[in-house]
């Protein structure tokens, strides 16, 4: 199947899934997770109509944004944007603050105040995501949610202009069993609901939430935007030895 043919089978699911919710389709935004394809593959996808892409290596992308700008990638009107959608080291942030759009992974109060400084520097604002655990089993990555620096990190950011905090990211655990997964979904939204009432001067609206085997159950709890690889670009060239 092509990208495009993938592409309009996944956007009817998303329709279907908001009609279900009754949610309007305007509501969820498509993010194709273009970690491991080729700048090719990602050329295509954008032909197709795509214009926002997600990346989960800094230097993998840095390695292939040249070839996406000299596509045309970058601009005019229907300029793509990239967000950061895997873990960012410190060491990186710079870097990441530079190429990327957005970082949807923040999960540390240091590093939240760090972007908040490069992006100072930068003269910018940077949009991010609080990456929430909401399980042990899930990723090693992400704030908890009951945690004294979540709350630490939410009571700074409006002092913080050059960083915007637009809203809460989660990886469930993988199950086949979406029932099993929309616990997490729906204990996300709860948890941007309170945090909304806790903390008005924050503009907390994004819920990234959702991939390609779950993203129906995600919008129907709540998702704003929902992070498709499979199900787009096929399956991912096999996992070669690189470290996170
Ligand atoms: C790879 C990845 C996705 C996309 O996964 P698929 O199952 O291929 O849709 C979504 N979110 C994150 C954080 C990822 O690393």
């Amino acid at each position: 199947m092509s990208i495009a043919g993938n592409l309009a089978r996944v956007q009817e699911q998303m329709r279907a899934a908001c009609r279900r919710a009754g949610r309007q389709p305007e509501s969820v935004q498509l993010m194709a997770v273009s970690k491991m394809q080729s700048p090719e593959r990602i050329v295509e996808a954008y032909a197709a109509g795509l214009r926002l892409f997600g990346e989960n290596r800094v230097q993998e992308f840095a390695e292939k944004q040249p070839a996406l700008a000299a596509a045309g990638m970058f601009t005019g009107r229907a300029a793509a944007s990239f967000h950061l959608i895997g873990p960012l080291q410190s060491n990186k942030a710079a870097r990441a603050a530079q190429l990327f759009d957005a970082i949807d992974t923040v999960d540390s109060l240091r590093l939240a105040e760090k972007l908040n400084q490069i992006a100072a520097a930068a003269n910018a604002t940077l949009p991010v995501l609080l990456e929430i655990k909401l399980s042990a089993e899930t990723s090693k990555h992400g704030l908890l949610p009951e945690s004294a620096e979540l709350a630490l990190l939410l009571e700074c950011a409006p002092d913080w202009p050059h960083l915007q905090v637009r809203g809460l990211m989660t990886v469930p655990p993988y199950s086949e069993n979406l029932e099993a997964v929309r616990p997490y979904f729906r204990r996300l939204r709860q948890l941007r609901d309170v945090l909304t009432q806790q903390y008005p001067r924050l503009a907390l609206d994004q819920l990234s939430m959702g991939m390609s085997h779950d993203f129906p159950v995600a919008i129907e709890e709540g998702s704003t935007c929902t992070r498709i690889g499979t199900a787009i670009f096929g399956t991912r060239p096999s996992l070669d030895t690189r470290q996170e």
